[in-house]
């Protein structure tokens, strides 16, 4: 995004099945390209993985 990615904005490349459009190709950002899972960050399921999301949204939130 030209912009960067605004806290609670839903990423454009971000497909309807919840896979990265650009997974595996050169434009994808550096900063996702290094982002590692943590056992901390994807919990032990999906809701955990949200919920730890939304709990980072909410903390790098502007205004
Ligand atoms: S990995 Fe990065 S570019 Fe891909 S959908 Fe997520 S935030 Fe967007």
């Amino acid at each position: 995004m030209p912009q960067g990615k605004p806290a609670g904005v839903r990423c454009v490349q971000l497909l309807a099945d919840f896979r990265c459009a650009l997974f595996g190709k050169p434009e994808r950002p550096a900063v996702c390209v290094s982002f590692r899972p943590s056992e901390e960050m994807c919990g032990g399921n999906r809701l955990e993985a949200l919920s730890f999301l939304v709990k980072l949204e909410l903390a790098t939130q502007v205004g």
